[in-house]
This record gives structure tokens, sequence and C-alpha cells, in this order.
């Protein structure tokens, strides 16, 4: 448990579950007790009733309009988060013994290898482990498999602070992508996917929702010992009512979602994650005091990570931010050091407290 000492607004940098936007949870308070004269909570309602089904429209349209989603593309909402995802996208697309591509960038990617090589062959198209993963491999080092049943990336590795800021050709190879960390920080061209999946207590929702938006031709009937609930096809067919769905969190998404329209849509969510990250970025880069060793042209613009150069002193700097109510910067147990994760919902004002605080802790322990 975090003490805060400080009378200053509090920021909080979590990878996942991670900060929502504050306008949302105000309006879910209002909303709590009854929704909308509907006598009830949302959390009350029936699912297959009018009046969810309705919230429930509403928010798959918003998600499709936000991102652009082309007509041939279903959106669901499931349930189980991404890991769930690793080991359901090849039950769903491919057969035993399938050969997949893989691109292998950090933690994220690894997982998601470790899970599906249970159900299929993965070839490692591309890997950013001879540099220590502080780079995305650019094409030209990319080994696809001609006739491979998809490509899957990983557009933002949370845990190792890179992102894709470009998307690999794999011509006739549906890519699939897990976006769990950066769904809804850019704009997307959706129609260069076969599946896009992303778990939503990143920059979406509540967790435990997962979005999946694929193609309709991929809609391919599941391997048969797919729980009927994971399989795609059988969710896609029956518009999400197969099983009782994550009710209230499809409610909290749906509010994201209007919320994310009311700031202008995602280019506009784009330019303002760009501006808070590269700030962070220079600041880091312009102290000694502070390291960030991926490649600049990589770098994550949702989760920042760095290190101090005295390793030794990261104890103290996580304990002196967390007083100042600058929360959970604490890098992923897997790699380390800082990370601050600045999804849409954080202010531009935390980014420019953080740096303040790197400043001003740069100073009294130089
Ligand atoms: C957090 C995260 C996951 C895991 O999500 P769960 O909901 O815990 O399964 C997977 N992929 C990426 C990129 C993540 O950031």
């Amino acid at each position: 448990m975090v003490c805060i000492s400080s009378s200053e607004p509090v920021f909080n940098f979590a990878a996942g579950p991670g900060m929502m936007p504050r306008d949302v949870l105000r309006q879910a308070r209002e909303e709590l007790l009854e929704w909308q004269r509907s006598g009830m909570s949302v959390m009350e309602m029936p699912f297959s009733g009018e009046v969810f089904q309705a919230i429930q429209q509403q928010a798959q349209q918003d998600l499709r309009e936000l991102l652009g989603v082309p007509a041939d593309y279903r959106i669901l909402f499931l349930q189980g988060g991404a890991s769930a995802q690793f080991a359901l996208l090849p039950m769903n697309l491919l057969p035993a013994g399938a050969t997949t591509d893989y691109a292998d960038t950090g933690h994220w990617s690894r997982k998601a290898i470790a899970e599906a090589s249970r159900y299929v062959r993965i070839n490692v198209a591309a890997s950013g482990a001879a540099r220590d993963y502080r780079q995305i491999p650019t094409q030209a080092d990319w080994q696809l498999t001609p006739g491979a049943g998809y490509c899957h990336i990983t557009s933002n590795e949370t845990a190792d602070g890179l992102a894709y800021h470009w998307l690999p050709e794999t011509g006739e190879v549906p890519l699939v992508a897990d976006m769990t960390s950066d769904f809804l920080s850019r704009p997307l061209a959706v129609e260069r996917f076969g599946v896009i999946y992303a778990g939503a207590q990143k920059n979406i929702g509540p967790a435990g929702l997962t979005i999946v938006i694929i193609r309709d031709d991929l809609l391919r009937p599941a391997r048969p010992e797919t729980p009927s609930a994971f399989s795609y096809r059988v969710q896609a067919e029956s518009n999400g009512r197969f099983n009782t769905p994550l009710t209230y969190a499809v409610y909290i998404a749906g509010l994201v979602f209007q919320w994310l329209k009311r700031q202008g849509g995602l280019s506009v969510m784009a330019e303002c994650n760009r501006r808070k990250s590269a700030k962070l970025y220079e600041a880091i880069d312009g102290s000694d005091f502070y390291l960030c060793r991926s490649c600049a042209l990589d770098r994550s613009r949702m989760n920042v990570c760095f290190h101090l150069a005295d390793d030794a002193l990261t104890g103290e700097f996580l304990r002196q931010a967390s007083e100042q109510g600058l929360l959970h910067l604490k890098g992923h147990p897997a790699v380390g050091g800082v990370r601050a994760s600045l999804y849409n919902a954080m202010p531009e004002a935390g980014v420019d407290a953080l740096i303040a605080f790197l400043h001003a802790f740069a100073a009294r322990h130089a």
C-alpha cells in the first residue's frame, strides 16, 4: 500500500490495469445506480434484453467509427484477456501442425510464441534477441514462410518499451497483431490485418474484456476441442449472445469510445501521445542520470522504459516518486528499471509532473 504524502494530484503510470479517463469514471458513477431511466444499473440488466443490446451495439458502432473498421470485419467482445488469445488464435484459425510466422520483439511476443507453440509450428520470422530487444527488426531482416497460416506481431511491447511505427509486408499471409497496449492510441489501417486483438485493461476499460477484430473469411470453424464460448465463429454467429458477455465492462468500454470521439478521435490522440512521450524521452536523453536504451525509431509512445545510470538508486527513485503522487513507475519485473505508461487517459500535466520530478531527483542525487 502506497501512502501519498503530497497534496498534488495523483498520476497513475501503471502498465495495466492503467489509468482511465476521469470523465468516464464520473459518468459511470452517475449512472451506477440507474442507467438512463431504465430502472436499474447496467450491471443488473439481462444481457439479451433490448436495453443492454442497444448499449453493446452502440459500443460496437462507435469503435467501428473510431478505427474505420471495414464492413467485412467483425468486432467481438470476448473474455479471457490477451493471454487467452495467445492459444485461441491458433485454435480458431488453423489445424494442428500448421506453420505460422511470429516476430519476437520482446517479453509479450515471447509469451505469445510460447503459448501458441502448443498448437502450431512456429517459425520465428524476425527476432530482436541479437540486439538485446532494443529495436524492432527491419523488414529486410524478416524471413517469412511462404504459405504460413498467419504472421503474428506485438504492435507495442509493453515491458520493453518498443513499438512498430510501420507495418511488415506479409503478402497473402494474414497479419495478426496483439495490440493490447497501444489499441486506440493512434489511427490504424485495419484492412492491413487479418486479426487484431487487445485486452482492455491497458487503454480501453476493465480487465477481462478482450476485443477481437477479425476479417470475415478467417471466421473458420475452430478446432473441435475449442470451447464453444471461445470460438470466434460461434461468438460472431450468435452476435455475442452465446454466453453472458462482460456486460459492465462492455458498457465502460463504450463510454471510453464516446470519450475518444469527444476528444476528436484517434488522430488527435496520436498527436497527444506523440507529444507526451517525446517530451519525456527528451528529458531522459538530455540527462546523464537516466538511460533509455531502445532505438529512437522504435520507441513506444505508450510505455516509456528507462534506467537510472546508477541502478542502486532505483528503489529510492520509486519511493520518492510515489510520495509525490507519481504512482506505479516500477519497470516490468523481467526488465527492471523504470516504466512510465502514458495511455490515452494520462494528461499532459502528469508527464510534466514526472519530468519535473526527474530533474529534481537528479539534482538531489548527482
Ligand atoms: C498486458 C499484455 C498482455 C497480457 O494481457 P492479459 O490480459 O493479462 O492476458 C498481452 N500482450 C500485451 C502486449 C500486453 O501488454
